[in-house]
């Protein structure tokens, strides 16, 4: 029979939409020859639905964003741990749907991206594609990340963490740091994705506008990560696992041109803008070595598996940092991630394919 394909998306954080374009993208790509996808979504507050793998209702039309509805069938917890499959079966839900071989969790953000629920797949012994526990908790929380980062010699820009505790107990000590820190910082949730909740602060001692921004930071995540901003070129690029355990694949990098009119790479610059790639960046020759192999060591730095997308900023000082990792990074057609294995050769489908297969490789476990 065909390989069984759940794709779950949607989700509780902040980049619920995105996630729901992603999986449409996938389920309109994904070879139906091999596969069979049963959509699984996850509605903004957490519950679980057998929905439409109709991509077009999960795309973004005139500017809206599309997002899981209650209108599929309710799934119960699904969970076999003796046979080690994800079951769906509660329920009326189609027998033919009963046992999936494989989880594409197309999850980004909080409770999906960090370890959470790959932590769900594990305890039923289910097979999921991308990063494991550790590796999505960690990629997902920027000051844990960096920690790592800079324990194996990847240069990362300064930064002050700024903890619940610490704003709530000592707000003029960290108002102080942050001043001392660098002219423009950028204030950003610990835990989030897609620009979401960021803001650019062109002067770090106007404390008014960095508590501000620190509390509409605190809007998405009760911890809260101030970077020095680095001034210079963005550029990423795309890891995938080997395949025969070898060191990573890393594509060629990208740069990203941030449409006119926009301080940053913020969300709607993303996604709703004329915003565009260069693949391959224009870069010497050394600094795209420089970048390639940078990426391969922070993938491993932080564990990762399957696939990531390591972001970097090309400083106007000449130096490479990596700004951050992604352990889901976005994944429609015109993402970047799949553009960059795109212009490596590695089309949408075989790169879903790729992703697929990486999982089925894997024992669930300890590895
Ligand atoms: P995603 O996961 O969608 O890539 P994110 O929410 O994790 O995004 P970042 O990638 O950390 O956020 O930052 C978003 C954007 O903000 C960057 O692409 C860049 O344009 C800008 N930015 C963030 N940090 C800095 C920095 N230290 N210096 C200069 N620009 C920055
Ligand atoms: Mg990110
Ligand atoms: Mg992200
Ligand atoms: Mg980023």
């Amino acid at each position: 029979r065909k390989t069984r394909v759940a794709v779950v998306f949607g989700g509780s954080s902040s980049e619920h939409e995105i996630s729901c374009v992603t999986a449409g993208s996938v389920m309109s790509a994904i070879d139906t020859d091999r596969y069979e996808v049963v959509p699984i979504g996850i509605t903004r507050d957490g519950n679980w639905v057998l929905t439409s793998d109709d991509p077009r209702r999960l795309a973004i039309t005139d500017g809206e964003l599309p997002a899981v509805e209650h209108t599929g069938e309710e799934l119960a917890l699904p969970f076999d741990s003796t046979s080690g499959l994800l079951v769906v079966e509660p329920g009326a839900v189609p027998r033919r749907m009963g046992q999936v071989d494989v989880v594409l969790p197309l999850l980004h953000g909080p409770f999906g991206e960090d370890g959470t629920i790959q932590g769900l797949f594990e305890m039923m012994g289910a097979r999921y594609a991308g990063a494991g526990v550790f590796a999505s908790a960690a990629a997902m929380d920027k000051v844990f990340m960096k920690a790592l980062l800079a324990e194996q010699g990847i240069p990362t820009g300064g930064y002050v963490a700024v903890t619940n505790r610490r704003w709530q107990r000592e707000r003029k000590r960290v108002l102080e740091d942050i001043a001392d820190l660098a002219t423009t910082v950028f204030v950003k949730p610990a835990r989030a994705g897609s620009s979401v909740g960021i803001t650019r602060v062109p002067d770090a001692a106007d404390t008014d506008a960095v508590a501000r921004a620190v509390e509409e930071a605190r809007a998405h995540d009760p911890k809260v990560i101030v970077e020095a901003a680095i001034p210079g070129r963005e550029v990423e690029c795309g890891v995938l696992e080997s395949r025969d355990g070898g060191p990573p694949d890393v594509s060629m990098p990208a740069e990203i041109h941030v449409a006119d009119g926009f301080d940053f790479y913020d969300f709607d610059a993303k996604y709703l803008s004329t915003s565009s790639l260069t693949i391959p960046a224009d870069l010497p020759a050394e600094v795209t070595e420089t970048l390639r192999r940078t990426a391969g060591k922070a993938f491993d730095a932080v564990d990762c598996e399957g696939l990531a997308r390591v972001d970097f900023f090309y400083g106007d000082d000449g130096g490479v940092y990596v700004n951050e990792v992604n352990t889901m990074p976005g994944f429609t057609p015109s993402s970047a991630f799949p553009q960059m294995w795109a212009n490596a050769g590695l089309e949408y489908p075989e790169l879903i394919d790729r992703l697929i297969s990486t999982a089925l490789n894997r024992k669930p476990g300890l590895r």
